[in-house]
């Protein structure tokens, strides 16, 4: 198939990866002129424009940072919406807000496109290797002609309802993601600050009622999980920053609603101040420094 991909940071580079190995040819676009002559020379064709990526596409991917660069990619004068014909199926695989998600969705539908929302979890290694969850907001038609392209890149397809309803179950989980993350951290940080061996500690926790994905596969002290990024001077992973967008994204959505996300909000304001520290670009996780004495 023909594919349009846009946004190929540290998430779309392995996924348009996959695909390629997959037996796709893809139109590629990105502002980053480095990595579409690196996806060039694995076979992809390089476009001058998201409206010349979706030229003749089967299939248009986008993978961009937040909601303004979608909005730019997807209705900008040289946009996809500018180049993609009637009737090609769409997805934005961005994490946003469902508003925008929504907004850009009615804007394809006028053009008669389906599009979906598919915000991804699994990090950049679940990119790599093929595994990541899709969250997918689309009709049951769109998801069906999604699927089996989705499946090359992840693992877990998952249709979450109508358009906009991928975004909110991803920011759902990361608001919860980033409150166990500073729980987990002041429970570790306590620990050691009253002398028990961080090591025995995380090993009760993962096997008590603490137990959370946070302290058994991402513990954010070093040298307790061997892989996690904590063990490797907070490298890799996922940003501080875009774990404090997302509880922007969650904090906002909720004001909205008129819904209290009481621990999110403060989950929010310590990241907020790790990046005010120049901490914004280390793993999330590094949100255990902030209670414990400059190492
Ligand atoms: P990134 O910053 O590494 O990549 C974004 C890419 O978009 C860059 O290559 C950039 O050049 C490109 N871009 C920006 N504006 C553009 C434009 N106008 N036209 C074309 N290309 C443009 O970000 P990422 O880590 O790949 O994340 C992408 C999305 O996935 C974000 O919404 C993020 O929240 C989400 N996400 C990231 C992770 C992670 O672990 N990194 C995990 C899950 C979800």
């Amino acid at each position: 198939m023909n594919i349009a991909f846009i946004g190929l940071g540290n998430m779309g580079a392995p996924m348009a990866r996959n695909l390629l190995k997959a037996g796709h040819s893809l139109n590629l676009f990105d502002l980053n002129q480095a990595v579409l002559a690196e996806l060039a020379a694995l076979g992809g064709t390089v476009s001058a424009s998201p409206r010349d990526a979706a030229q003749g596409a089967a299939l248009v991917i986008t993978m961009l940072p937040a909601a303004a660069h979608v909005r730019s990619v997807w209705l900008g004068e040289d946009g996809v919406l500018a180049g993609i014909a009637a009737g090609t199926p769409a997805v934005d695989c961005s994490t946003i807000d469902p508003q925008t998600a929504r907004e850009v969705a009615a804007a394809a539908a006028r053009q008669g496109v389906a599009m979906a929302d598919a915000p991804v979890s699994g990090g950049t290694g679940g990119a790599a290797a093929g595994t990541l969850t899709f969250m997918v907001g689309a009709t049951a038609e769109l998801f069906a002609t999604l699927q089996p392209v989705l499946a090359q890149m992840g693992r877990n397809i998952v249709h979450c309802g109508d358009v906009g309803t991928g975004q909110i179950a991803k920011i759902c989980n990361n608001l919860l993601l980033g409150i166990s993350m500073v729980g987990v951290s002041e429970a570790m940080a306590l620990g050691d600050a009253l002398g028990i061996d961080t090591q025995v500690l995380a090993g009760i926790i993962n096997s008590s009622t603490g137990r959370c994905w946070s302290s058994d596969t991402y513990n954010p002290w070093p040298g307790v999980i061997e892989t996690a990024p904590a063990s490797r001077g907070y490298t890799g992973g996922f940003g501080a920053d875009l774990m404090l967008k997302d509880l922007g994204l969650a904090t906002e959505a909720a004001r909205q609603a008129r819904q209290p996300v009481v621990l999110g909000a403060v989950a929010q304001q310590l990241y907020q101040a790790m990046s005010l520290r120049g901490e914004g670009g280390k793993d999330f996780s590094a949100i255990v420094n902030s209670y414990r004495k400059p190492q």
